[in-house]
């Protein structure tokens, strides 16, 4: 999962999309704080309303 934080504008509605508070608000843009918890369900990614998350990137697939 990555977030691109330069095109994220701190709305907050992809921690409110996710079940298991894998995400969380810092100075004004959202972060992974517990990948871990992360089932891929995609509903963040689906609700950003900006494009600024992707569940799945070339550098994490091995994760799922
Ligand atoms: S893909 Fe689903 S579980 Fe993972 S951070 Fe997004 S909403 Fe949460
Ligand atoms: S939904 Fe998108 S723009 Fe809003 S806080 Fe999350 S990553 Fe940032």
């Amino acid at each position: 999962m990555s977030i691109t934080t330069s095109i994220c504008i701190g709305c907050s509605v992809c921690i409110n999309e996710c079940n298991y508070n894998v995400l969380s608000l810092s100075e004004e843009k959202a972060e992974v704080v517990d990948r871990g918890a992360c089932n891929a369900c995609g509903k963040c990614e689906d609700a950003c309303p900006t494009g600024a998350i992707n569940v799945y990137t070339v550098i994490d697939l091995e994760d799922y």
